[in-house]
């Protein structure tokens, strides 16, 4: 035997099987090459012998220590999310909302219910929390609800987080989640003064966004939408505002026109983003649902759809797929939750609610609404020990580990997937979830078995404009880098 197999899991397709590494490294390898490779019948001077050894598939006796280490590195870079623990705090400042959309997963509540605002004890201890987190990174993530319509308490807490990090030092910034109905030249001012970056919602055409997205106080929330987004990037520039679109069907099969409303609208980017089951999503879920394999199908004809545009020279990312991507082609982790594990929740993102209730992600505060209090780690005035080392984050680190999962730890996508523990909750009362017929793992088998079909195509334009959104740059700089 000349050589010693490294851990790697694999997938067989028509004549050619993928294998990935401990370390998130693949290769595609043609069948008999395969074989040959796990017979240990591989002669060193195969033109696949060097392919395995470069990437960690294979090493000898004489190098396996030195090897098993750099896979050790290598393993610890994807994991350095836990160490960055947490980074993401998102704020229900409000369940108050304008708006009615279809599918609001926080099942918000009408404008007058003012008991439903965060008030200034709670938004108060809230950041005296946050700041409590080993992260030298915070992002602070208002939510709601509208959080503009609890515009006092939010101003005040982002002048609280700035005059705690004059001693913490850390490197603090905020989002504002907002719909835009209803924002002021002052609140833009303030956003401006304070770096504070905008998140809002586009679904589509007019038609497509006034359905789905219905408001409380307007006839059209779409001209509130682009007349606001309008104001709010001429002050704080192009990037300081960016939509969000949820897919329903109403407009899954319509993406390219989706697509070409946010090019035209001069956004370039869009993240393709499936319901989630809560809410009022789930309410409505007959008129407004569809099945994983249409999902898939819609999200291929859109990623073709884009790849085109780019091919055409115009700049435009999916951002869903550039996540995958960036775990499939770099050492890094991303840091998007859902892609973990363990589990983000709790570790990436926490969620604290206008009633001082923290919750691990913004899913188990919307299970909340739906009367399962289940995920609630405490309250703003536990202890941050109490909080972040309790039941439910052990349970759900204990819980979301994909290498130590049933079914997920011999699928070949395990280093580039991750569980969602809320929702494997919410369909089995199981943390683990059942796998066989849970729609997440079905839809990101689907998806990675899409993205790898085409980096199989060996299509160097493809693979240049994949660079370009992984690294956040214009595809012709990447084309000018390879040449
Ligand atoms: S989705 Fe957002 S904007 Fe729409 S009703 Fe819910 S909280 Fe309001
Ligand atoms: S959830 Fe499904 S796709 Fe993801 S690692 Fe587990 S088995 Fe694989």
């Amino acid at each position: 035997m000349s050589y010693i197999l490294l851990p790697f899991q694999f997938k067989t397709f028509d004549n050619k099987s993928l294998l990935v590494n401990q370390a998130g490294e693949h290769l595609f390898l043609p069948l008999e090459a395969f074989n040959a490779f796990v017979k240990q019948e591989l002669q060193v001077d195969d033109r696949y012998y060097n392919k395995l050894k470069a990437k960690h598939f294979l090493t000898n006796e004489e190098e396996k220590e030195t090897v098993i280490e750099m896979l050790a590195t290598k393993l610890r870079t994807r994991k350095e999310f836990i160490m960055n623990f947490t980074s993401l705090h998102m704020i229900v400042i409000t369940l108050r909302c304008n708006c009615l959309c279809k599918y609001c997963h926080a099942s918000s509540v009408d404008l007058e219910s003012k008991n439903y605002d965060m008030d200034w004890e709670t938004a108060k201890k809230t950041m005296d929390t946050i700041f409590q987190t080993p992260s030298m990174d915070i992002k602070i993530e208002y939510q709601g609800g509208e959080p503009l319509l609890n515009w006092d308490i939010l101003k005040q807490s982002i002048l609280y987080a700035e005059f705690l990090n004059k001693i913490a030092k850390k490197k603090l910034g905020f989002v504002i989640c907002t719909n835009l109905m209803d924002i002021t030249d002052e609140q833009i001012k303030f956003c401006k003064k304070h770096n504070v970056e905008i998140s809002s919602s586009l679904d589509g055409t007019k038609d497509i966004h006034d359905c789905n997205r219905v408001s409380r106080i307007y006839d059209s929330s779409y001209e509130a939408f682009i007349n606001n987004s309008t104001r709010v990037r001429k002050v704080l520039g192009d990037d300081g505002c960016s939509p969000l679109l949820t897919i329903t069907n109403k407009n899954i099969n319509r993406l390219d026109e989706v697509i070409d409303e946010y090019a035209k609208q001069g956004y370039q980017s869009i993240f393709l983003r499936a319901l989630n089951p809560y809410g009022n999503a789930i309410k409505n879920k007959d008129s407004l649902g569809y099945s994983v394999e249409e999902y898939v199908n819609a999200y291929k004809d859109a990623l073709s759809y884009i790849i085109g545009l780019n091919r055409k020279g115009i700049c435009f990312t999916e951002c869903f797929t550039a996540l995958f991507l960036s775990r499939i082609l770099t050492p890094f982790s991303t840091g998007f939750v859902d892609l973990q594990s363990p589990s983000g929740a709790g570790i990436s993102g926490t969620i604290y609610n206008y009633d001082g209730k923290v919750y691990p992600a913004d899913e188990g505060r919307m299970l909340a609404r739906m009367g399962d209090d289940f995920f609630c780690m405490g309250t703003v005035n536990n202890t941050y020990d109490e909080l972040f080392n309790g039941k439910v984050i052990r349970d759900i680190v204990f819980n979301s580990c994909v290498e130590n999962m049933p079914v997920c730890s011999e699928c070949v996508y395990q280093q580039y997937c991750g569980a969602d523990v809320i929702r494997n909750y919410l369909e089995t009362k199981d943390l683990m979830g059942y796998r066989l017929n849970n729609d997440f793992c079905k839809k990101n088998k689907l998806i990675l078995d899409y993205i790898f079909e085409l980096l199989s195509k060996d299509d160097e334009q493809m693979l240049d404009i994949f660079w370009a959104w992984i690294t956040r740059r214009p595809y012709k700089a990447v084309q000018l880098e390879q040449n």
